[in-house]
């Protein structure tokens, strides 16, 4: 291995350092899966909305419900925001997401909203693709670190213009469902929950990587949604995303959202309610 002429004598030893977790997470009150499970029981379907291929869709989902993203005939990733339905600037934050769980989201983590409120919009009740885990490409599925695909990053790379990424998919989905015109709602959409994508990062260089996704008609992750939602799925033009996305290249599928009304709300749930900072940052 070539030496930089600039690696201090100490290198070994400073790389040797041990790490600890940015954010313990264990100071969180746990899910509570067993009761949620049960409230799930006897759910009723009240909405059912099929996202076309290449295109986005909004839902509603009341708080207490629960929300079934589902792949339907074939493997397809979708990406997904989600709003608080009564304050369009509470949203998904997917960084502090990843932060507090993890790359991928799993059975259990929670979806937490933007500042200044900072709390969980959805937890994850059921993952039939749970069984994945870390692959010998170190790859996992559900991630919160791909951002979503969008024009401008393929009009920097090649040039073109592309209308039907998950970015623009989003934004007009948003825009149909709230009356927004289009720029304004383009800048409510954030970045995603990348369901069924299966990804990580290269070991060399550290760069996001992607792979076909596992998953199969039949396959779903389910949520619980702690406040009253607006979700936005779009059906990523990247397919499965074996190779490429932000063009018409790959097969795609449409996705399947359904909501469920629980005959009663789970045993002790409460709405979360809004961060406790004082917000004086000091002054
Ligand atoms: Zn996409």
């Amino acid at each position: 291995m070539t030496r930089s002429p600039d690696l201090p004598p100490d290198a070994e030893a400073r790389r040797a350092v041990a790490p600890v977790l940015c954010y313990r997470n264990d100071s969180l009150a746990p899910p509570r899966l067993s009761d949620l499970a049960r409230a799930r029981v006897g759910a009723s379907r009240i909405e059912k909305i099929l996202v076309p291929p290449r295109d986005g869709r909004c839902f509603h989902v009341p708080a207490g419900h629960f929300f079934r993203i589902s792949c339907t005939e074939g493997p397809q990733v979708g990406d997904l925001n989600l709003w608080n339905a009564d304050n369009l600037a509470e949203r998904f934050y997917s960084g502090k997401t990843r932060a507090l769980h993890g790359t991928h989201l799993g059975l259990g983590d929670r979806l937490w909203s933007s500042f200044p409120q900072l709390r969980p919009l959805a937890t994850i009740t059921e993952d039939t693709l749970g069984w994945y885990g870390t692959d010998q490409h170190g790859c996992r599925v559900h991630d919160v670190i791909g951002t979503r695909c969008d024009p401008y990053t393929n009009t920097l790379l090649t040039g073109s213009q592309y209308h039907h990424c998950c970015h623009s998919n989003l934004t007009r989905a948003l825009a149909d469902e709230t009356g927004l015109p289009l720029h304004d709602a383009e800048m409510l959409v954030h970045d995603v929950l990348n369901v069924f994508m299966c990804t990580g990062f290269s070991p060399d260089t550290g760069q996001y990587i992607m792979k076909a996704s596992p998953v199969r008609p039949g396959d779903y992750l389910e949520f619980f949604a702690e406040l009253d939602l607006i979700g936005g799925l779009s059906a990523c033009p990247g397919g499965d995303c074996a190779s490429d996305h932000s063009s018409d290249g790959a097969n795609c599928s449409p996705l399947l959202v359904e909501v469920f009304a629980p005959p009663t709300p789970p045993r002790g749930w409460v709405a979360p309610t809004e961060n406790g900072y004082d917000r004086s940052h000091g002054t």
